[in-house]
């Protein structure tokens, strides 16, 4: 049977001692089979656990395989796409609810850990810098269109207060966002999963849902084993291929790449980024960055669509760095790998239910980290019948990419190279 690793990353290298997991193999009844161990998978077993179900999750590799246990670990807040946009395109009524939720998934992570003692190095403070006049406007604008929704805590940065926060030259000033902040994205999820099972769930790992038979009572196949259930929650995001051949047409998997210094002295980390708060530019194709427990910067950026590897991660990103920070010229890159987000049409979440009892919520397109966890609370609530937050989510509109499955690489590429150019341009 496969037994599939994680990816070589400096989180996979730092991980805390877990202990193995079986793979299915058995036919088992529970009231909600979750496929897939990331966050939005995990979130959604921990509230359905906190409120009387029986859960069952299936992880086709292992917990936090995915985007969850690779990402840049940073807690950013709001969805893919501005609030205004959201409400011009679904109106104000359920713009009001989305923009209410917008910064709840920071607040659940933070309530997860402190509940659960999980270990992830939670620190306060995400920045997010803009690079040219233009862009600082429009966070300008964005701050105040936050406080029409409640939310009062974002402070602008000018140029010279944004240099007390991050030492990178090229910045006209920035959104500092103390409900932001960052992690160690694989713990948070290992932390999860040991919660899940000290409230009574089962994860098997090595799991892969194969086969779903939709009906009254449906039942998910694994290589060796059945889930039979009253609910199932589809989890598996940019990983999930075909298994749900109706959410694989709305969305495409895209690699994004990221890489981890050897540690920093405790002086270069902080003359770096003095207060510890994580950062990303605002250009379209952006660029993240944060510094871990043992002090290494975790520097992220670029977008492959279609989620090919790159076959030279750190040849891509390191400038990038060096871009930001020239300081770092002489720094050893020990860690590089890539993972998959999913992207839609909208860049807004797809969520939603088929037939009577399949349940799915992916394709955030990039800031998922909060949003995922969110989305676990919004399903949880949706199977004890408060399905409010979770319309409002699933009413949504999405539409295939132009090109179907065969064009809609090259054409989401020429879209991103546009963006990028206008980026490069400062436009
Ligand atoms: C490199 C990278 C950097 C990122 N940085 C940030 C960031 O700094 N901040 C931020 O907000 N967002 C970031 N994101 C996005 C964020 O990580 C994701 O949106 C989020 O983790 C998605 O969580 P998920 O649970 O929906 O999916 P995933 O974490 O991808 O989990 C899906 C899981 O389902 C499993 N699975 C798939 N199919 C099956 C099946 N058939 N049977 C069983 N299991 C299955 C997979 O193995 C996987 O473990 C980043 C993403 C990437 C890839």
């Amino acid at each position: 049977m496969a037994n599939t690793p994680y990816p070589e990353s400096y989180y996979a290298a730092s991980a805390n001692a877990v202990p193995p997991r079986p793979a299915l193999q058995d036919d088992v009844e529970t009231d909600v089979c979750v496929i897939g161990a990331g966050y939005t998978g995990l979130s959604s077993a921990l509230f359905l656990l906190e409120n009387g179900f029986k859960v069952t999750v299936l992880e086709a590799a292992k917990v936090g395989f995915g985007a969850s246990g690779r990402n840049g670990g940073q807690i950013v807040n709001s969805y893919s796409r501005d609030i205004d946009v959201i409400e011009r395109s679904v109106g104000p009524k359920q713009a009001q609810l989305l923009g209410q939720m917008a910064f709840e998934g920071g607040r659940i992570i933070r309530e997860r850990v402190a509940k659960y003692n999980i270990q992830c190095d939670l620190k306060d403070g995400g920045v997010f810098a803009a690079i040219t006049a233009k862009q600082l406007g429009h966070l300008e604008s964005q701050k105040r269109l936050w406080e029409r929704f409640g939310h009062t805590q974002l402070e602008l940065l000018d140029q010279t207060r944004i240099r007390d926060v991050v030492a990178c030259e090229h910045y006209v000033g920035g959104l500092l966002d103390m409900s932001g902040g960052h992690i160690h994205p694989l713990n948070l999820a290992l932390g999860e999963a040991a919660a899940v099972e000290s409230l009574g769930g089962t994860i098997y790992e090595q799991s892969p849902a194969v086969r779903i038979e939709r009906g009254a009572n449906p039942v998910v196949h694994t290589p060796q084993g059945k889930v039979r259930a009253k609910f199932i929650i589809v989890a598996g995001n940019a990983y999930l291929g075909n298994l749900v051949p109706e959410l694989a047409a709305k969305s495409m998997p895209c690699g994004t790449q990221v890489i981890t210094t050897e540690p920093l002295s405790e002086a270069l980390a902080k003359s770096l980024l003095p207060q510890d708060y994580c950062v990303e530019d605002c250009n379209y194709l952006l660029d993240y960055y944060r510094l871990t427990g043992d002090k290494r910067l975790v520097f992220g950026g670029g977008v492959v669509y279609g989620a090919r590897d790159p076959a030279n991660i750190e040849a891509i990103i390191r400038p990038k760095m060096l871009k930001a920070f020239p300081q770092l010229k002489d720094v050893k890159i020990d860690y590089a790998w890539t993972g998959n987000f999913l992207l839609t049409l909208s860049r807004l979440p797809q969520v939603g239910r088929l037939g009577d009892n399949i349940y799915y919520s992916q394709g955030c397109s990039g800031h998922g980290v909060t949003y995922t966890h969110l989305a676990g609370k919004v399903l949880a609530e949706a199977l004890r019948g408060q399905a409010e937050r979770f319309d409002a989510f699933a009413d949504l509109p999405h539409y295939p990419f132009p090109g179907g499955q065969l064009l809609r690489t090259p054409f989401a590429a020429l879209g991103a190279w546009y963006y990028g150019l206008r980026d490069r341009l400062g436009y």
